[in-house]
């Protein structure tokens, strides 16, 4: 058979990284077996859909690399083809005008009464529902609504669709049957679906119960009892078409196969499993991803960080390291590999082996990772990449003749390209450069580490071009002769030339910087 998925993500505003893991699952899963990947931009929410939203998307999949095979479909260029759907289930009596007098009413999708013989509806056998006392229990074509007690004793209502009840008897309390549902209340009951018949003293509901179930490929068997279903709409009352039927036909008419997506959407299954019946198509395999948590086991949103795959982008991260760990939230290869090339990936993915429990994101992870994919850039590629970030977060750098040598330098350390900012020592004037007040006090309080600090700037003062490591043999001949313990002169002579704390190898800086410059900052270092 041949493998057809699809993503069809809502284009209602920028791209969360949730929703482009489930394309790259999407991507990979499809990959790996060669089958067909769609994109189907469901855009029929008209009021939160943009041209803009759309734009973005296609772009984020770009960036990432998630091509796709055939046309994009757009959800609302199919507009006519899901009415028309709407109107034959309604002919062949699988759906009905809630207010079927009126021009403008909404069109609901009838839970099936007769489903016993569905491969997803299962009886699991006799079921009573205790009544709240002195209750009525009131049926009509939408359902059954009847009360129950709450443990606490509060009065709870429930409504749920007529196939929920297989042989309804509704008793009183002395066991006199005052209702049962057959063909011919059924019949009574499909003349209005608005006029209720209401039961009086009602007791007790006695009847079959049945389920809906699936195996689903990421977390089991999943299943939902039928009396815990309404029927619901598929055309709303201005005689647009609702999202479960738009998704259900759109997937039908691409052939799908195979529906990986949020598990915030198990829900929706249940129901859509009925609409691909009653269409006549053969449901797909779904796979329900358990969704991205932050470290308190809450959803991931805006409010824990970066959220949208256009802020990682613009803090310098690498589209192969994004995709690359968010294709390991919540799937894993069943080895410890953690960094894998697309390629790797793609011979390794199957959507089986994803995690059933929710995946926790992780900013370390991900910015460690996209470190370890910097590290590897040809440096030719590093230079040239870092440019835009480096205008933006360190102009002085941009011109400068030292950018080339700094971003050889500082490439293996280089978390994202966002780290630039961190450059800006390197090219400032000495009297620029910004000091960071603790460390000048942790640091250069010392009397005997300041007069070393002091011979050394005078020792490289004239010493003309120095290689790191002439830099380091000057440093260990000062220190031996200020009593200072091999090293220890290290940091104390990088916040004085530096301003900071923590940088690439100080000898290599020293090197870079030049003897005489870095002179000029111990100077000024000292008399602050
Ligand atoms: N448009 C839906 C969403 O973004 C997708 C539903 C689906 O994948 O079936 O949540």
């Amino acid at each position: 058979m041949d493998f057809r998925a699809r993503f069809a993500p809502s284009p209602t505003g920028q791209v969360h990284i949730g929703n482009i893991r489930t394309a790259i699952f999407n991507w990979l899963t499809t990959r790996h077996c060669k089958g067909t990947f769609l994109l189907r931009i469901e855009d029929t929410d008209l009021e939160r859909s943009t041209q803009e939203a759309i734009d973005k998307l296609l772009e984020c999949m770009k960036w990432l690399g998630l091509d796709y095979d055939e046309e994009i479909m757009y959800q609302t260029a199919q507009g006519e083809k899901h009415k028309e759907a709407a109107r034959k289930l309604l002919e062949k009596g699988d759906a009905y005008y809630l207010n079927p007098g009126e021009e403008h009413s909404p069109l609901l999708f009838k839970l099936p009464m007769a489903c016993d013989s569905m491969p997803f509806v299962r009886e699991t056998g006799p079921a009573e529902i205790v009544l709240a006392p002195e209750s009525e229990v009131a049926l009509n074509l939408c359902g059954v609504t009847y009360s129950t007690l709450s443990p606490k004793g509060k009065t709870v209502e429930n409504a749920a669709c007529l196939a929920g009840f297989k042989n309804l008897t509704i008793t009183d309390a002395a066991g006199t049957v005052l209702f049962q549902l057959n063909d011919d209340t059924m019949k009574a009951l499909s003349r209005n679906p608005q006029e209720k018949t209401v039961i009086a003293g009602a007791s007790r509901l006695n009847f079959l119960r049945r389920e809906v179930f699936f195996h689903d490929m990421v977390k089991g068997e999943l299943a939902k009892p039928l009396d815990s279903m309404k029927d619901f709409i598929i055309v709303r009352s201005d005689g647009s078409p609702v999202f479960h039927l738009a998704n259900v036909y759109d997937d039908m008419q691409q052939k799908v196969t195979h529906i990986i997506r949020g598990d915030d959407h198990v829900e929706n299954t249940y129901r859509h499993l009925f609409l691909f019946e009653a269409l006549g198509f053969t449901p797909p395999r779904y796979a329900h991803l358990p969704m991205i948590v932050n470290a308190a086991g809450k959803p991931y949103s805006k409010r824990d960080g970066d959220a949208f795959v256009g802020d990682f982008r613009e803090k310098g991260f690498l589209p192969q390291a994004l995709f690359n760990y968010l294709a390991l939230l919540g799937w894993s290869p069943g080895d410890d590999r953690e960094k894998m090339s697309r390629e790797e990936l793609v011979e390794a993915f199957t959507i089986e082996r994803a995690l059933c429990s929710p995946a926790q994101f992780d900013i370390r992870k991900l910015t460690n990772m996209n470190g370890a994919y910097i590290a590897e850039l040809p440096p030719e590629e590093f230079e040239k990449r870092i440019l835009p970030f480096v205008e933006k977060y360190c102009p002085e750098g941009a011109a400068s003749p030292l950018l080339g040598n700094v971003a050889a330098l500082m490439q293996s350390r280089t978390k994202t390209f966002a780290d630039v900012a961190h450059w800006n020592y390197f090219f400032r004037k000495p009297e620029e450069l910004e000091y960071d007040p603790k460390g000048l006090k942790k640091l250069l309080s010392d009397d005997t580490v300041r007069k070393a600090v002091a011979a050394f700037a005078e020792n490289v003062q004239e010493a003309g071009p120095l290689t790191a490591q002439d830099v380091d043999d000057r440093i260990h001949s000062i220190e031996s002769e200020y009593g200072i313990q091999q090293d220890h002169l290290k940091q104390p002579l990088r916040i004085a030339i530096t301003g900071v704390t923590v940088g690439a190898g100080i000898c290599e800086t020293i090197e870079l910087i030049g003897g005489s410059a870095c002179a000029v900052r111990i100077a000024r270092a000292l008399s602050l």
